[in-house]
């Protein structure tokens, strides 16, 4: 059987609004999820040298040595959950991941690896899985998933796997990203949220002061409205405005340089700025790519930042670079 390979995008957040802590240890959600031109390359071929083995994974590119090359790996996860979805399927594979989205860096590569990796064993052990079906498996996987198998902008609820359509048009969106010089861990992200909301209930002198638990909790998320009208409206400057993100504040106290970053952003000309997600990546909204060219130009020689590349959103998510013999569809395309 040939080996099949797909492509999956990273991910921006124009809203992350965060909940409170749920007792389970995540937080309800509401997002706007929107796929970017930022790429992982993932190809599956059936483990013909070691079957004995089973699953393997080899990882090369951006950040490669910081990813797990075992089970661990997101991608791994995945194949062995639609494996255990589809009794008397699946072939021992060997997973071969080339990384240009930098690691821990708020794009949610890892989970778009794993979305790659649903969609690249679906079509090798010819399982025959819709999109909707994959996503089910997806959202057991990780929380952005789901989204990855689907990509556009679309909006996202509960942990993140809740997906429904923005009903935007697709206009096409001119980011710049400002790749950091370091990494955040998620759940340390989502741990100094709880603290600063804590922090800050006791300094207004309430509940919390006293020990209260009730006090830590944030209102429950709701979408913004505001950016819903400046995404049907299709206009950079009205999307830029409305920009939010709630574990902006943590991760600036985390990695206190991005403050710098996101003000020479600004200060160059985007007309929106805020940190990817749970950062340590910054997201840059232009006007036009021309401006977008421009703003990385001058965001690179203003030393603010590792690295800066220019992208554009919303792109189809997870999907098919090659295939069997005589398919040529691009799953990601489907049923949108
Ligand atoms: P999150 O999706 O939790 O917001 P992120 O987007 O900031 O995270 P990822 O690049 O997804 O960051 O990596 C998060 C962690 O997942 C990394 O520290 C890494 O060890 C682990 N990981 C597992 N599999 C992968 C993978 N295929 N690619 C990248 N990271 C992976």
């Amino acid at each position: 059987m040939a080996p099949v390979t797909v492509s999956v995008p990273a991910k921006l957040n124009l809203q992350l609004s965060v909940g409170p802590r749920r007792a389970d240890g995540y937080h309800d959600l509401v997002t706007v999820f929107h796929a970017v031109s930022l790429y992982d390359t993932i190809t599956v071929a059936a483990a013909t040298v070691s079957p004995e083995l089973g699953d393997t994974v080899t990882v090369t590119g951006e950040g490669a040595t910081v990813v797990p090359q075992d089970g661990d790996n997101l991608a791994m996860r995945a194949v062995a959950a639609l494996r255990a979805a589809m009794p008397g399927t699946g072939e021992p594979v060997h997973v071969t991941i080339a990384k240009r989205i930098p690691v821990a860096a708020g794009l949610a590569g890892g989970s778009a690896d794993a979305a790659a990796a649903l969609v690249a064993c679906n079509e090798l052990w010819n399982v025959g899985l819709s999109h909707q079906q994959l996503c089910e498996i997806a959202a057991d996987v990780g929380s952005d998933v789901a989204f990855a198998v689907l990509g556009g902008t679309v909006v996202g609820r509960g942990r993140g796997e809740e997906l429904t359509a923005a009903l935007v048009p697709s206009t096409q969106y001119h980011w710049v990203l400002a790749f950091a010089d370091g990494q955040l861990s998620t759940p340390d992200v989502y741990a100094t949220v709880d603290r600063l909301r804590r922090d800050s209930a006791a300094a207004k002198g309430s509940a919390a002061a006293k020990g209260s638990a009730a006090a830590t909790d944030a209102a429950a998320p709701e979408l913004d409205a505001v950016l819903m009208a400046a995404l049907r409206a299709g206009d950079p400057v009205r999307v830029g405005k409305a920009l939010s993100n709630d574990l902006q504040p943590a991760a600036l106290t985390l990695f206190p340089a991005l403050r710098k970053t996101l003000t020479a952003g600004t200060d160059l000309g985007a007309v929106g700025a805020l940190v990817s997600g749970s950062g340590p990546t910054c997201m840059f909204l232009a006007r036009n790519k021309e401006r977008a060219l421009a703003l990385a130009a001058a965001l690179s020689g203003a030393g603010v930042c590792r690295s800066v590349a220019t992208v554009a959103g919303p792109v189809h998510g997870a999907a098919l670079v090659t295939g069997h013999p005589g398919q040529h569809g691009r799953p990601g395309q489907q049923g949108r």
